[in-house]
């Protein structure tokens, strides 16, 4: 049993302080954002292959960026055969422009196709976009899902129960509400943790030292045993990656 960082972009922390999370044992599905950092986590798995799960993807906040958006996301195509899952990718009406939303979908659509092709676990950014993600997911039936720092509407969270999509809990339940709210709401079977790191979030350095604590306030919460918790986070990261069967 080990603590899991089922959302972080571990190709953005500095080599020391990946050694650190590896030598405290913490198991980390590592994300990337473009080409680029997709290829730097597929190296880092392969360096810790232990302690890493790889996926590759196309960040919603990277669209705009890329000057041959297609090009892109076809080389980062190519990788997930050497993948575990995909991701980042989804889409954002928060903090990018709604302009870009075409080809938010655009591209979101050609990954979900890849991970229902590949049968592997989908990594998804959600913000302010917490309908249109759903609709996708449900249209092209979708099943391996981590709804990443899920924050939306709590109206939805039935039809995420009822897919049997997992989310993730931040770190920042700690000082974020609506964290707890949703903690509140989801079911043991579909919580998994993680930190997003490395971002600061109100004053708050988000990596995987976090998740113990996150942990602890998730036993507050569901009033069950912090071993319990740990354990069902666990089995969840199992099962989403198939590994339970091993
Ligand atoms: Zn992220």
């Amino acid at each position: 049993m080990r603590i899991i960082d089922a959302h972080v972009h571990l190709s953005d922390f500095k080599k020391e302080e990946i050694e650190d999370f590896i030598h405290e044992g913490y198991i980390l599905v590592a994300v990337a954002e473009d080409y680029e950092s997709s290829l730097r986590t597929l190296e880092l798995r392969d360096l810790f292959p232990e302690n890493i799960k790889a996926c590759v993807g196309i960040h919603p906040w990277k669209i705009k960026e890329q000057a041959n958006l297609e090009g892109e996301a076809e080389k980062v195509l190519d990788l997930v055969r050497d993948a575990d899952c995909i991701g980042e990718v989804g889409l954002d009406k928060k903090f990018v422009p709604e302009n870009t939303l075409q080809d938010q979908l655009r591209i979101f659509n050609q990954f979900v196709d890849a991970a229902t092709k590949s049968g592997k676990p989908l990594n998804i950014h959600s913000a302010g976009a917490w309908g249109e993600v759903l609709d996708v997911l449900r249209e092209k039936k979708a099943e391996r899902v981590v709804l990443h720092w899920w924050t939306g509407p709590i109206n939805l969270l039935k039809e995420i129960i009822q897919s049997g999509y997992y989310v993730t809990i931040n770190a920042s339940i700690k000082i974020q509400e609506k964290s707890r709210k949703i903690a509140e709401q989801l079911p043991l079977n579909l919580i998994l943790t993680e930190s997003d790191g490395p971002y600061n979030y109100r004053g708050l350095y988000l990596n995987p030292k976090l998740v113990p604590e996150t942990l602890q306030i998730l036993s507050q919460i569901k009033n069950v045993p912090v071993q319990d918790i740990k354990n069902k986070v666990w089995q969840n990261f199992l099962n989403l990656f198939n590994a339970n069967k091993a």
